[in-house]
């Protein structure tokens, strides 16, 4: 990169260390030209997919909005953060590794979901409820039969 000092090209590395347990790298470098010294960060780039919204309006990841939906749902419930953060780290995870840049929002709801089954039936059932907008107690009790069905 160029020196933001005076701009030239040629900036040597005089010293390089890994920081934020390992996340980042953190360089001291040396300008060839002017001699000041200045420090980059470098992190691995991982773009999390923008959202394509049932209007077709594309809006970016929301990560916080995401966890805020879980944690609504999963009010007074015996679930701990910890789990709670693994399964936000999951999913954009599983984001990440569509590969893709653009998906449908849905989609997310989707993993929500998956991930709140895992995690809490009540959760999951409160998210459910909401997210896709049951019409009807008939609607409703059929996705607790097909759940109870389910479970072991
Ligand atoms: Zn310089």
């Amino acid at each position: 990169m160029h020196c933001p000092f005076c701009r030239a090209e040629d900036t040597k590395v005089i010293d390089s260390r890994l920081v934020a347990e390992g996340e980042q790298v953190r360089r001291r470098r040396e300008c060839v030209t002017c001699g000041e010294r200045y420090t980059t960060f470098e992190t691995a780039e991982l773009w999390l997919p923008r959202l394509v919204k049932r209007d077709g309006s594309r809006v970016p990841f929301d990560e916080e909005k995401m966890r805020n939906g879980m944690l609504r749902a999963l009010e007074k419930r015996p679930v701990s953060i910890e789990q709670i953060e693994t399964a936000v780290s999951q999913i954009k995870h599983a984001l990440r590794s569509l590969g893709e840049r653009e998906i449908k929002s849905l989609l997310v709801g989707e993993m929500v979901m998956e991930a709140l089954k895992e995690l809490d039936e009540v959760a999951y059932i409160r998210y459910a409820s909401v997210y896709r907008h049951f019409q009807d107690i008939d609607q409703f009790r059929e996705e607790i039969d097909r759940l109870s069905g389910k479970s072991k």
